[in-house]
This record gives structure tokens, sequence and C-alpha cells, in this order.
């Protein structure tokens, strides 16, 4: 049986299911189809006059401790530079327009969330500023705000794997 993050059907309240794939999700008794799709997030690289890049050490789980970039999962209605913008805002004090994001690449990721690893596509955006003057980090989601030069930032220290791969893309695009 695949794993599934649906426990009882959404439409009926049953819980017999036909496994179609690993993505889908049939209920027996009604029919009604349940997907697993990748969860759109934004990751936020952000470079001073220096190439010096803002990292963030998490404070809750899954990676507690690790490091990071700001992110995280696109609400309805944004789009991916605004959710890079707006966490960014949330989770560092930094206040940066939309606008000034622009897109580098999407990367693969997998989130533990509520017992179950979701697939995640984390859409990952850049933004200059002049320096990191105003940084105030939300100590629910950030333990502190580290700015690191570009080439020498840990990777090895970063929760996840797709995270020190942009930090690498990023180092290769402005070389
Ligand atoms: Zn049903």
């Amino acid at each position: 049986m695949a794993e599934s993050p649906f426990k009882f059907c959404s439409a009926c309240g049953a819980n017999d299911w036909i496994n179609k794939s690993v993505r889908e999700f049939v209920c027996e008794r009604c029919g009604f189809r349940h997907f697993i799709t990748p969860i759109p997030a934004a990751v936020a690289l952000i470079l001073d006059a220096q190439d010096r890049i803002l990292v963030i050490r998490r404070a809750h789980e899954p990676g507690l401790g690790k490091l990071g970039l700001p992110g995280g999962v696109i609400e309805p209605e944004e789009t991916g530079e605004m959710a890079a913008a707006r966490e960014t805002c949330e989770e560092t004090g930094l206040d940066i327009a939309a606008s000034a994001f622009t897109y580098l690449c999407t990367l693969n990721n997998r989130y533990l969330f509520q017992g179950f690893v979701w697939p995640t596509l984390d859409l990952c955006y850049v933004a200059r500023v002049p320096c990191f003057d105003g940084l105030k980090a939300d100590p629910a989601e950030v333990m502190e705000t580290l700015v690191l030069p570009l080439d020498d930032a840990p990777l090895g220290e970063f929760a996840f794997e797709s995270n020190a791969e942009v930090v690498r893309r990023l180092r290769a695009a402005v070389a």
C-alpha cells in the first residue's frame, strides 16, 4: 500500500481506499479522487553589495537548529516573488519589495508536516540589498540571522539539501 496523508475521504468520510498510484488515492465508496501534488514554496537568496548572503538558523522542526534560507509555502493569490518578500520580512524583518526578487530556478524538496513527508517545489528567487541593516529575527521561526560570504556558507549545515544546492547554483551564477 502506498503511503498516504489521507485517512478519511473528504467527500463521504469513508476510509476504504484504492491506491491508483503513489500520488492518487480514490475513495472506494464514492469515487472521490485525492491527490498528492508538490506544494509550491518560495526561497529567498538575498545578497548585499559584498556578495554576502542572508542565512537563518531554524527555530523549529524540521531542521531545528540547522541553517536555512528565508522562505515558506506560497499562499493563495500570491506569486512566488510576493511569497519570497513576505517570508523574508516575517522571518528576518528585512523589508524588500516583491519586484526586487528575480527568478533563479526551481528545486524539489520534501517537508515533514503533520506526520507526512510532502513533496514541495522550491521556487528560488534572488534579491540584492545595499546592506543588511534592520535585521530582526522572528524568534518563533528563526533562532538567529547570519550574514555570510556566499563562498563560505557551510552547505553541510543546511537543513535541506535543496537549500544547499541553490546556494551552489547562486555561486555559479554570480562567479
Ligand atoms: Zn468517499
